[in-house]
């Protein structure tokens, strides 16, 4: 087991250096343009190790392959292969191509996967190009709903501060962290688990949430909340103007500009109630009702008794 592990855990190590290289070489010149154009600095470039798979489904695997077993390189997650006719495995071929690559790291610092981001957004999520993302597999280094992304290098602050900034995508992540907010981690677009819940709360009771302002992110927002209150986490809430997701909010409008907005958090009861007030504006009884319905199974999650007065008391009078 423990061999395995160490064994994939090389191979993930070996991958990052040579999609690093991939990105500096010559074939990475249009990778490292789409990068420059989003604003990823070679600061950034270099602290998340952010490298490009090319467009290639062998060179991979002639790369790591030698004196590695086909069983670990497929247990890596960084290969697919087709079944033969006769039941067998074909030959492994690159999963990532033609992408940024993004390695996902454990707490403590090791590669344990990848996520990687089609380069062209023109053409990300159409049938050729695959998804906009794509991500390893579950392997028995990796579990998507166990991993908080940047957990590694925010930990340190996040404990200082009892603290963290919880948002949705890697580039949020990364774009917030490189403006100097060390304590930001990513769920990575799927709502929270309660595993993760359960990790953070080794090192924190306090979170704010900046997920994206659409409907997934409201969505990813209500069960994350919900989970967090449940544990016992002081929660607050920041919600960035016009439409734009943290990443993009750094870039136009600059990290000053950012911070200012994460100072403006809201409390969880003030964002509850405010959101029950947009979801039923009406000042009808029905509404109010509404609102109430809304409002109440927030209130009932609350593990403070305290806390729970205090707020079916404001949502009452609100
Ligand atoms: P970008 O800024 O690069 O377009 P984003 O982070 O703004 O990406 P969203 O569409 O807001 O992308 O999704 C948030 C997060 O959800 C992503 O960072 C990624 O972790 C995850 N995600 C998005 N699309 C997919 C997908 N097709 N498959 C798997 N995960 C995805
Ligand atoms: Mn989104
Ligand atoms: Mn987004
Ligand atoms: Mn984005």
């Amino acid at each position: 087991e423990s061999r395995q592990r160490g064994k994939l855990l090389d191979l993930h190590e070996a991958a990052t250096v040579w999609f690093q290289e991939q990105l500096r070489s010559p074939e990475g010149a249009g990778a490292r343009e789409y990068l420059t154009g989003r604003g990823v600095t070679p600061e950034a470039i270099a602290k998340f190790r952010i490298g490009f798979a090319p467009d290639s489904y062998t060179a991979l695997r002639d790369r790591l392959a030698s004196g590695v077993d086909a069983e670990s390189l497929r247990a890596s997650g960084l290969f697919s292969w087709k079944e033969q006719e006769d039941g067998s495995p074909g030959p492994l071929y690159s999963r990532f191509r033609k992408r940024i690559t993004f390695p996902i790291m454990n707490e403590s610092g090791r590669v344990i996967a990848f996520t990687a981001r089609a380069l062209d957004s023109a053409t990300a999520g159409n049938e050729k190009a695959g998804p906009k993302y794509l991500n390893s597999p579950e392997t028995p280094l990796y579990s998507k709903g166990q991993v908080l992304f940047n957990l590694d290098k925010a930990r340190a602050a996040i404990r200082q501060l009892n603290f963290a900034l919880l948002v949705e995508g890697q580039m949020d992540c990364i774009s917030v962290y490189m403006t100097g907010v060390q304590n930001v981690l990513a769920t990575s677009g799927t709502a929270f688990t309660e595993y993760q819940v359960n990790l953070l709360k080794r090192h924190c009771t306090q979170v704010a949430v900046n997920f994206d302002p659409d409907t997934a992110g409201a969505n990813a927002a209500e069960k994350s909340i919900a989970l967090l209150t449940e544990e016992g986490f002081t929660v607050k809430v920041i919600t960035l103007e016009d439409g734009l997701d943290p990443d993009r909010y750094v870039r136009e409008r600059g990290a000053a500009a950012y911070h200012t907005a994460a100072r403006t958090a809201q409390a969880l009861p003030d964002y509850l109630i405010e959101r029950a007030r947009q979801l039923f504006p009406s000042r009808s009884p029905e509404a109010k009702v509404k609102a109430l319905n809304y409002l109440l199974p927030h209130i009932r999650r609350m593990p403070n008794l305290l806390a729970r007065d205090e707020f079916a008391a404001n949502a009452a009078q609100k």
